[in-house]
């Protein structure tokens, strides 16, 4: 019996040599073969007599080769295969270019369809590249001709004509291949049977039928999605973590000594994460908000509680800009709480550079990193805030509690994992926080086993940043707009794509390249604005190259106001928080992503002031500005989000390291019902049946689809 696992060797009619160029890519066996779908079908049903042909017309004829003659243009040595097929009402010429191997195969006498455009030469119709396929007997059954014929994705060897002889050995073999999707589901949902679908995907009989199995292979791809979500979601309520009790009098008190009140939304946020901490399992929570939406403080206040509970908390930070500017935050808190409860409580800084900590009772004080290990170890310090790397190795926690990490899409799953993955028994909480905003039905499906909550609104005092694509010859009134903010008192960002100027960098590049990489550099930037355009105002240089506490410095001294414009990398890219600063001007901005100049803009407008953004580039198309026009017109990061994904697709916008998923993405975006549904359908299955075991075909099913997935 062949089996989806059966490799291709083991088929009659694959040689080996084809098994084995085909493994070479990739499909090795008969599953690889099956779900390797066709993008497109190319309507050849129409067949007709030679002499009924016309200009334009797509067809097939079925007819006897006449003629052949196989030569080479002595201009541009290019070989041709001519031929003449005839039926018994008329005759038909043949061109095949470069593609001299065909002489072997097409024969006098031999019988033929020829599927493909007709076009004229001179006076006379041809068919130019046609598909061909020799008719061996009366009942034989075409495959590349006279009907819908499937066109696969052809990469890296791998011809339509090839995957079409291995299907077409492939598929009379598989008609009682079992059906795996529980019984309830096909009829509730009217799905069509797993063989049939199969069928339709590689074989159709009209594109209706293709429609109905495409909806199947949807729905089996978002259930067995689904499926690992459900049960993921069983084995955590199987886990233990700690359960961290608040009061509410403790919170109140904490927002007492804030200088702002939080909103409503970050209130039902910070609800929602204690909610998720009262539990003894381990919980999974998204915490999503626009940019400046005010994220930290909910999850710095959740630390709070942990630490109240004597319970440790780490937070992850993308960047070491960003885990400073944590730790700053931390810091003025127990500057102004005064609770008495934190006196004994250290909070401690690890990046790959910087080892620091301050303790409730002693803000400024020494220590070395060593003792800062001992005194995690020892329980005392009760927030730890870091980079990923420093985190993963050297730390032993005493009892850690809860994990935050910051800018969640900047890590790809399996480091988000990692943490909670250390070997305690005990798991700690989860709460992810991101700013670009994955649509919802997306984040259900790819982050299906998390509890989402959404920051949507912005505090009271935000004004809309005004954004403006500013074109190279209104420049200098853009330096003079920004000269008046800082004379009023404001800072401004300017970022550039690159560090050093081309030149400088890399001697040895193409004439070509040069031209490419010939864009704003930080360097050339800050002499050029620090000599030239603003020589009596300070400028700062930030940039990845920089020692860490270079960097640090420079932050301070922007955050202090003894910077007036800051010239940067992406390095500010993610969370940096400067209320003080209006303006942000993007060098090169066609270089960036749109998600990341809209995290760019979202550095300016964090405070009372009305801010702006500016938008350089070099180049002059209308793409690069429709592209940055998405930013004007875009409402919130939602929308923008979703403009992202028109521009650049599921899979970009994901990123290759968030999930290799782009297809069930796709699916998932166009069809936000199905993604309702099949999660219904998996949760109740699971509940009825967590291990699956009265269903060993979906259970086989989901262990291969949880391969291809990768997402553990
Ligand atoms: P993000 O959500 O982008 O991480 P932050 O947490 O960095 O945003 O907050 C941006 C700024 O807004 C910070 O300066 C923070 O102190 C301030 N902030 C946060 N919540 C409020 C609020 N409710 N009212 C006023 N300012 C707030
Ligand atoms: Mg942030």
């Amino acid at each position: 019996m062949i089996l989806l696992s059966t490799p291709l060797t083991e088929i009659k009619g694959i040689g080996s040599s084809l098994a084995q160029k085909f493994s070479k890519l990739g499909l090795e066996n008969v599953k690889d073969v099956l779900y390797y779908f066709p993008f497109r079908y190319q309507d050849f049903s129409q067949i007709v007599h030679i002499n009924e042909l016309e200009e334009g017309q797509i067809a097939t004829v079925f007819g006897i080769i006449d003629t052949t003659k196989l030569y080479k243009t002595w201009k541009r040595k290019m070989w041709i295969l001519e031929c003449t097929i005839k039926d018994n009402a008329g005759s038909i010429k043949a061109i095949w270019f470069n593609q001299q191997f065909l002489a072997s195969t097409l024969k006098e006498g031999l019988s033929v369809n020829l599927s493909g455009k007709v076009s004229l030469q001179g006076k006379k119709l041809i068919m130019q590249n046609p598909e061909y396929e020799i008719i061996s007997s009366a009942h034989y059954n075409v495959k590349h001709t006279g009907k819908l014929v499937p066109i696969y994705p052809e990469t890296k060897g791998i011809t339509s004509r090839g995957i079409r002889f291995l299907v077409d050995k492939i598929l009379p073999l598989i008609q009682d291949i079992p059906e795996f999707l529980p019984t309830e589901e096909m009829e509730q949902n009217d799905l069509m049977d797993l063989y049939s679908a199969l069928l339709a995907i590689h074989s159709p009989t009209s594109l209706d039928e293709v429609k109905i199995a495409e909806h199947r292979f949807a729905f089996q791809d978002l259930f067995l999605l689904q499926l690992v979500n459900a049960s993921k979601r069983v084995s955590m309520q199987r886990e233990k973590s700690f359960a961290i009790k608040y009061d509410p009098n403790f919170i109140k008190k904490i927002f007492s000594h804030l200088p702002f009140e939080l909103t409503l939304a970050q209130k039902k946020s910070l609800v929602d994460i204690l909610e998720d901490l009262k539990k003894d399992h381990p919980t999974n929570r998204l915490l999503q908000g626009d940019v400046g939406s005010g994220k930290t403080i909910v999850s710095a206040i959740s630390a709070l509680v942990c630490a109240q509970n004597e319970k440790q908390t780490v937070f992850m930070a993308p960047t070491e800009v960003l885990a400073q500017q944590h730790y700053q935050t931390f810091k003025k808190i127990f500057s102004t709480q005064s609770q008495e409860e934190f006196l004994s409580c250290g909070v401690a800084l690890l990046t790959s550079s910087s080892a620091l900590a301050f303790f409730g009772d002693d803000l400024e004080s020494k220590i070395s990193k060593k003792d800062i290990l001992k005194e995690i170890k020892s329980g005392r310090i009760k927030i730890i805030i870091g980079t990923h790397s420093v985190i993963q190795k050297t730390v032993e926690f005493k009892d850690l509690a809860l994990v935050v990490i910051d800018e969640q899409h900047r890590f790809g799953v399996n480091q988000r994992h990692l943490l909670s993955e250390k070997k305690s028994l005990i798991k700690p909480h989860l709460l992810s926080m991101s700013a670009t905003p994955i649509p919802r039905t997306l984040a259900l499906t790819v982050f299906g086993d998390l509890d989402v909550s959404i920051i949507n609104e912005l505090p009271k005092n935000r004004k809309p940043i005004i954004t403006k694509i500013v074109s190279q010859k209104d420049r200098q009134s853009a330096y003079a707009f920004i000269r008046k903010q800082i004379d009023s008192g404001r800072q401004a960002f300017v970022i550039c794509p690159r560090i050093e100027n081309i030149q400088t960098e890399e001697k040895k590049l193409s004439q070509r390249q040069m031209f490419q990489l010939d864009v704003k550099s930080v360097t050339e930037e800050y002499e050029k604005l620090s000599k030239k355009i603003f020589p009596d105002f300070k400028i700062g240089m930030l940039h990845g190259r920089l020692k860490s506490n270079e960097k640090e410095e420079i932050m301070r001294k922007f955050q202090d106001g003894k910077i007036d414009i800051l010239v940067s990398t992406s390095v500010v890219e993610v969370g940096v928080d400067i209320p003080n600063a209006s303006i942000m001007m993007i060098e090169g901005s066609e270089r960036f992503g749109l998600s990341q100049l809209y995290q760019f803009r979202g550095r300016v407008g964090r405070g009372e002031y009305q801010s702006y953004c500016f938008l350089l580039s070099d180049l002059n198309s209308k793409t690069v500005f429709d592209r940055l026009k998405a930013l004007i017109t875009a409402k919130n990061g939602f929308e923008l989000a979703q403009m992202d994904l028109k521009f650049r697709g599921p899979g970009q916008f994901l990123g290759e390291e968030q999930s290799g998923l782009p297809d069930i993405a796709m699916k998932a975006i166009q069809n936000p019902d199905l993604v309702q549904i099949t999660k219904e359908s998996a949760q109740k299955l699971i509940n009825k049946d967590s291990t699956l075991t009265d269903y060993p075909y979906l259970s086989a099913y989901l262990k291969l689809f949880n391969q291809k997935i990768h997402l553990e």
